[in-house]
């Protein structure tokens, strides 16, 4: 587990996961670029949500746009409601949240200078807004969505009809949300874009607190099978609820800025569909066929933010081993023990020497590989150091072509965690890793 943010930020950098955004021109505020190794770990963490939620046989995905008619979002309740406190310091001209800000909440003091010449609490709302054509007037405002779910609540019943499922059923979605935060950071904990994983659970009305209960336990779940440590995840169930909800849980993930938020499970009743319901003028209502009723859903949410979860698996994953190499000295083996699925690289083939007799097998070894794998390959440096590059950045195996191989046509497989070494045939490589993954 990595205690500090500032070791990842650099890591991160270093090897390619995460860059600062439009970095030659200074950056631009809590905007962040996935790298190399970032954007193929991204892309398994989302594989690994989208996987566990859409392989079960009542629940569907939805790819829904990011700009929506506007008046979705007076039916959300977000052009009226989606704000946040927001105080100035008159000395400093800092600019802070003032319901999250402990220097003022305690003390009413700026948290930058600690001054008391403070500005009244104003609400800002968080929603990006822009123009939609050519007509920068009020008529033609959209807005960039600050969550998904509004496009599962208004597709409840396409999605529903389409694919002809029943209720108890759920609309799983990936993408792109904004909000203009007032306070961002801790690299990509909180920014102004960032990827939300959501996922609506349609219930009959009474069955609500028993699929909530359910939702818990499956996310819970999800988590320690991808290798979150139970003892850095716990449960935080909210006492004030926001006006639509009925109940609402957050996992909260011990990041090195102390136990916050990862994910959100709500039970925000028939809220939603009712909202658009009214707005729009169509009824969402759900017909029983079996019982031959009509009513309108409740709904289980569950709400992840990719990014989050990206830098929550870093950070568990994060360690540092101290070791002796056989002349006694003590080395520093930093180790991202990322799972199999989520770890960027799965294999990297390492040639033992430059030679074309050890580069060309490698070389066709690493086309076998790619055809299943993401795989990597590194011919520099001594073999000890390639396996602490792999080590760093979490590829699981490290396979090695040596003179041997050219006899036996067999490789060396090197094991992460263990640092235990398996002697496998080339031809079975592609097949032991799938095992291993799945093991
Ligand atoms: P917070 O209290 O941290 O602002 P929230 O309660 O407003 O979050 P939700 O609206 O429930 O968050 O969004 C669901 C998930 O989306 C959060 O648990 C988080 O993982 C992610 N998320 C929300 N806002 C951001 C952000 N600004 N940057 C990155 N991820 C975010």
């Amino acid at each position: 587990h990595c205690e500090d943010l500032n070791t990842l930020v650099s890591l991160s950098k270093r090897r390619g996961f995460v860059f600062q955004s439009s970095e030659i021109y200074g950056g631009l505020g809590s905007c962040w670029d996935y790298g190399p190794l970032g954007s193929l770990m991204k892309l398994n963490v989302k594989r690994a949500w989208w996987n566990a939620m859409t392989r079960r046989p009542d629940i569907v995905g939805l790819d829904a746009a990011i700009l929506m008619h506007p008046t979705v979002w007076k039916a959300s309740g977000h052009v009226d409601g989606f704000s946040d406190p927001l105080v100035d310091c008159k000395d400093c001209k800092t600019r802070f949240r003032a319901d999250n800000t402990d220097s003022y909440l305690q003390h009413k003091k700026c948290p930058n200078c600690g001054s008391k010449n403070l500005s009244e609490e104003r609400n800002f709302n968080l929603m990006f807004k822009t123009h939609m054509g050519p007509l920068e007037d009020s008529a033609s405002v959209v807005y960039l969505r600050p969550e998904t779910a509004q496009g599962h609540f208004v597709n409840f019943l396409n999605c529903q009809q389409s694919s002809r499922y029943k209720i108890p059923f759920g609309i799983a979605a990936i993408g792109k949300s904004f909000r203009n935060e007032i306070t961002p950071g801790n690299f990509i904990f909180r920014t102004r874009e960032f990827e939300q994983m959501e996922m609506q659970y349609f219930v009959k009305p009474g069955t609500d607190e028993g699929f909530f209960n359910q939702w818990k336990e499956t996310r819970w779940n999800f988590y320690i099978k991808y290798g979150i440590k139970k003892e850095n995840l716990r449960f935080h169930d909210h006492e004030k609820l926001a006006h639509y909800a009925r109940a609402a849980t957050d996992f909260e993930y011990k990041f090195p800025m102390g136990f916050s938020e990862l994910e959100g499970i709500h039970n925000r009743s028939d809220f939603d569909l009712t909202q658009h319901m009214k707005f729009s003028g169509k009824s969402l209502e759900y017909f029983d066929e079996a019982n031959k009723e009509k009513y309108i859903p409740y709904v289980i949410e569950t709400a992840v933010g990719c990014d989050r979860l990206f830098l929550a698996f870093l950070c568990d994953a994060y360690r540092e081993e101290i070791t002796t190499d056989e002349a006694g000295k003590e080395d520093v083996r930093i180790v991202l023990g990322l799972h199999p699925e989520i770890a960027p690289y799965k294999v990297a083939i390492l040639p033992l020497s430059k030679k074309e007799e050890l580069t060309s097998i490698a070389d066709k070894l690493r086309n076998q590989v790619a055809e299943d794998f993401d795989v990597t390959y590194d011919e520099t440096a001594s073999i000890g150091k390639r396996y602490r590059r792999q080590d760093e950045i979490g590829t699981p195996f490290c396979v090695t072509v040596d003179f041997e191989t050219i006899n036996d046509q067999a490789v060396t497989v090197r094991h992460r965690d263990t640092m235990v070494q398996e002697r496998i045939p080339m031809s079975q490589l592609n097949a032991y890793v799938a095992g291993k993954m799945k093991s």
